[in-house]
């Protein structure tokens, strides 16, 4: 978590001058308002009084007795442990003008004139220990931002999802040091968790919540409001993960991608106001990144789908069959494993078009398609080669095994009912040709393709609705 550093309860002041009646008065006016207050009377005291105490800030007078207020600030300002420290130049009241300029160009931050005015010394130093602090936490943040765009960075060259969004949430939870860090993602109404890191990630990843949008979840709230959204106990109707009750503070900021809430990025601690401001500007930083990266991901799979799948079936395209086809070869062929073909075609289908429509046609060409899907194991893979002609490649799979799941998607094509516009019935039956290898011979991945195809059309000549080897 991105801690403030600790606010110093009292803030020092240094004055170097002179012992004197002004002095003291200056130190009873500064100690009458909370600060502390040392006083050295030398240059060469108060560098090394600088050195070792580091106050919070310098009164120094531009006249001590060894050497010049100018050389001081020179020495100070050169040092970079030291150059933060706001140093206040006082000057005699018959200032040189130049003398001032140039003093402030070489790092003073004010200067005042003797005798300062009550009031004024309070005022001109809390304005400097302001700019000073602001300046501080620029500096943080600039160093924060810089970290949050590292990640980012990582994270561009992942175009796999699960990987990208995996890494995300351990390089925030590392990174960051937030106890728990949380990915959702929209499925219409529903947030699925689809990353975790945390010390319960894996237990929650496997009971994966989905959250319903209208819910009170912090993640619902914050992806219906389009907005970051805050948790604590005390102050809203908001909840966190019902899966872990020790939470007492969280934040989650929307993932956009191209103009849409895609999903939600959560950090959650079991501190009570465990996040700062700065917590929330990283994450919706983060979000930021993360939603982009998610879309180019998601991009990326869309184009990969679009050259691999058949856009109507969602099966693999007649290439990528082809090459898979190739790819088993290779296989079987290092580690002498059988592999089966099985060749589908619809039977009658051009009929089915002329009688019901195209659009008929298409729905029985899915119905097939999706009756193959269902029939395949993990392992084999099933393409369209063109028209009504489909490929299954079966690895590790002899005659007898592929003949028997050939006739099992026969007999489930047979089982389809499929209703025309009209209301009419309409059957769907299909052919199959089985070879495998290596019971049947071939010396390359083509002639098995022949040989399926011939019995294919075995089956064809033998009165359609079979399988045939
Ligand atoms: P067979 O039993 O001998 O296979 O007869 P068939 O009519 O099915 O003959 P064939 O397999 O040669 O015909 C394929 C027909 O599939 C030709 C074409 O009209 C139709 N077809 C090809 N692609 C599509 C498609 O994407 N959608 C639709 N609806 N029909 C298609
Ligand atoms: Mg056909």
């Amino acid at each position: 978590m991105i801690k403030s550093p600790p606010v110093s309860s009292r803030e020092t002041v240094l004055l170097v001058q002179d012992q004197s009646e002004q002095s003291a008065r200056m130190r009873a006016e500064l100690e009458s308002v909370g600060f502390g207050v040392d006083v050295c009377d030398t240059g060469a005291i108060a560098l090394a009084f600088v050195a070792e105490q580091h106050p919070d800030l310098i009164l120094l007078d531009m006249h001590l007795p060894d050497r010049s207020g100018r050389e001081i600030l020179q020495r100070l300002k050169v040092d970079p442990t030291l150059s933060g420290i706001p140093v206040i130049l006082l000057t005699g009241a018959f200032r040189e003008v130049q003398d001032i300029v140039g003093n402030l160009k070489q790092g003073a931050d004010d200067y005042l004139c003797k005798p300062v005015e009550t009031g004024e010394l309070v005022a001109r130093i809390r304005n400097s220990l302001r700019a000073r602090q602001t300046q501080r936490e620029l500096g943080r943040m600039v160093r924060l931002l810089h970290t949050v765009n590292q990640v980012g960075n990582q994270l561009t060259g992942i175009l796999d999802l699960k990987n990208l969004l995996d890494s995300a949430v351990q390089m925030i939870n590392e990174t960051f040091a937030y106890p728990y860090v949380h990915v959702f993602l929209r499925q219409t109404n529903t947030l699925v968790l689809a990353a975790a890191a945390g010390p319960t990630a894996a237990d929650l990843l496997i009971d994966s919540p989905r959250l319903t949008l209208d819910g009170n979840t912090l993640a619902a709230a914050c992806v219906r409001a389009g907005r970051l959204r805050m948790f604590t106990p005390a102050d809203n109707g908001y909840a966190p993960l019902a899966q872990l009750p020790d939470v007492r503070s969280a934040v989650a900021a929307p993932l956009r991608s191209a103009g849409e809430i895609t999903g939600a990025l959560e950090i959650a601690s079991p501190d009570e106001l465990a996040f700062s401001s700065n917590d929330s500007l990283v994450l919706e930083t983060l979000a930021d990144l993360i939603g982009v990266a998610v879309h180019n991901s998601r991009t990326y799979q869309d184009m990969e789908s679009l050259a691999t799948l058949d856009p109507l079936t969602g099966l693999l395209n007649r290439r990528t069959i082809l090459a898979q086809l190739m790819a088993e070869w290779a296989r079987s062929q290092r580690r002498l494993r059988a592999v089966a073909l099985v060749s589908i075609d619809i039977d009658g289908f051009k009929s089915l078009n002329d009688t019901h429509g195209h659009m008929v046609g298409d729905k029985a060409m899915q119905a097939v398609a999706s009756g193959i899907q269902s029939t395949l194991r993990r392992e084999d893979a099933a393409g369209r080669l063109g028209g009504d002609e489909f490929l299954v490649i079966l690895p590790e799979t002899d005659q007898a095994g592929a003949v028997k799941a050939a006739g099992r998607l026969r007999d489930l094509c047979h089982s389809l009912v499929l209703e025309s516009d009209a209301g009419a019935i309409v059957p769907v039956t299909i052919s199959l040709g089985v070879v495998s290898y290596p019971e049947t011979r071939a010396a390359e991945p083509t002639d098995l393709l022949r040989a399926v195809d011939r019995a294919l059309y075995r089956a064809k000549a033998a009165g359609r609705n079979q399988v045939a080897e």
